[in-house]
């Protein structure tokens, strides 16, 4: 009587153990599920700015379980946003860097500022100033940018005049 009280308590114990096992593992794998589902959400956001497809991302992430992170690292963009956004500053920084370099004058090649009125160096007239704030006007405009004034056609422009005639407009043209 003794061992048979015994015995099913040993199997009620045993049962019990075994229970708790596989719970443990289901709880175990559940929590690597929602581990994965909660990586794809962070990288996804790290790497896509639309939130519909981190959304969808994240979904891939969660069915099918555990294979879906893998197809997403098999397609999800390659670089982070930061990284894109830092390159393309990068680039812009780059392009106006060369712009500036660039500016030359025409007749001697040796480097001007956007500003520069006269070549220091040849003392060619690189662009005429205007005669109402007396700042530097390009050659192609046509009134003042910053006070309206108009450039006038027959003010001095001594290379760019005799290169190219400007056709004057006379009244008795029509
Ligand atoms: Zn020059
Ligand atoms: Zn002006």
């Amino acid at each position: 009587m003794n061992a048979s009280v015994f015995g099913s308590a040993h199997s009620l114990l045993h049962s019990t153990n075994w229970r708790l096992v596989a719970e443990l593992a289901v709880a175990v794998v559940v929590l690597i599920y929602a581990a994965t589902i909660f990586w794809v959400y962070k990288d996804a956001r790290r790497r896509i700015a639309s939130p519909l497809l981190v959304g969808a991302a994240t979904l891939l992430g969660a069915v099918p379980p555990f294979l879906g992170p893998l197809i997403y690292m098999l397609f999800r963009p390659p670089e982070y946003l930061d990284d894109v956004r830092e390159r393309e500053l990068e680039i812009k920084a780059i392009e106006s860097r060369l712009g500036v370099a660039e500016l030359r004058c025409k007749v001697c090649g040796c480097g001007v500022e956007p500003d520069f009125l006269v070549c220091p160096v040849c003392t060619t007239q690189l662009r005429q100033s205007c005669t109402g704030c007396a700042r530097p006007l390009e050659p192609a405009w046509q009134v003042c940018p910053y006070c309206a004034t108009a450039v006038g056609v027959d003010a001095p422009v001594t290379l760019a005049q005799s290169a190219h005639p400007r056709p004057t407009r006379t009244s008795g043209t029509r």
